[in-house]
């Protein structure tokens, strides 16, 4: 990638209806990401996590305000264009995994490439499989694999186009303590090994502290942030968040 950030988004505001019922979801975000960097986002229940995601990844559109994903303004852009690069250039891992049922492992993890047009590169999805450890289950289908493997097919899924970036939206939220750790692993090693970007939306603290950097917001707004936090000291500042009078008392 040529671009110095893989994110950049400048006075992003989100906007929900008009008038005196108007939600302002986003209050301008201004945010850079490095290449290879891992990020979580955290804050309260309706500060602007999935907002923020969304309109990040190009699901959505800002009502001001600019986004740049490796150089490239999706801003804008014609809704053809930002479906081929969210296609080519992003990768997306949710929380309900959100494979396809009646695909095998491999036909799943070879689906982004597909959908851009191009012949599956027998080798890359060989590669990506075994990356996440389930070169065994290539030809299984996702029905007969546990919550943390059809995650892991995710993962595999999301990194197969080597994207500018993979936006997770609560990975492990529906997995156990011990599932979850793995699925993190993953993403970081994705991060640290292949150079891949990721930003990841968790209400975890013990998933935000794989991050290289967790973001807090709270109503719309980027209010804090920490480098390499334990989970302790990262549910500590949550707390502080959504109890700010406490938090200041303290
Ligand atoms: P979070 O993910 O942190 O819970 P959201 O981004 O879902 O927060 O929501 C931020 C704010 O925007 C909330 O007040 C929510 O009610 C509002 N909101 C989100 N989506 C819509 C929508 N489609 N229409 C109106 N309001 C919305």
């Amino acid at each position: 990638m040529s671009a110095d950030w893989a994110v950049e988004l400048h006075g992003v505001h989100r906007r929900y209806g008009r008038g005196r019922t108007a939600v302002h979801a986003l209050r301008g975000i201004d945010l850079t990401l490095a290449p290879r960097t891992f990020t979580a986002v955290m804050g309260p229940s309706g500060s602007g996590k999935s907002t923020f995601l969304q309109c990040t990844a190009g699901l959505d559109r800002p009502t001001s305000g600019t986004v740049r994903l490796g150089g490239t303004e999706i801003t804008g852009m014609k809704e053809n264009k930002l479906t081929a690069l969210r296609r080519t250039r992003l990768g997306f891992v949710f929380q309900a995994f959100n494979l396809l049922p009646s695909l095998t492992v491999e036909q799943n993890v070879a689906l982004p490439t597909r959908l851009a047009g191009h012949r599956p590169d027998r080798r890359r999805t060989a590669d990506v499989l075994a990356q996440v450890g389930l070169t065994d289950k290539a030809r299984r289908r996702p029905g007969h694999l546990s919550g943390g493997q059809q995650q892991r097919v995710a993962i595999a899924r999301a990194l197969v186009t080597r994207p500018d970036v993979v936006f997770a939206d609560e990975p492990t939220g529906a997995l156990d303590t011990t599932t979850a750790a793995e699925i993190l692993g993953l993403l970081r090693r994705a991060v640290d090994d292949q150079g891949a970007t990721v930003v990841m939306v968790t209400h975890d603290p013990a998933a935000a502290a794989w991050a290289d950097r967790v973001l807090f917001l709270a109503d719309g707004e980027l209010v804090d942030h920490l480098d390499r936090g334990t989970a302790d000291r990262i549910a500590a500042r949550m707390t502080s968040l959504t109890r700010p009078y406490e938090g200041a008392a303290a």
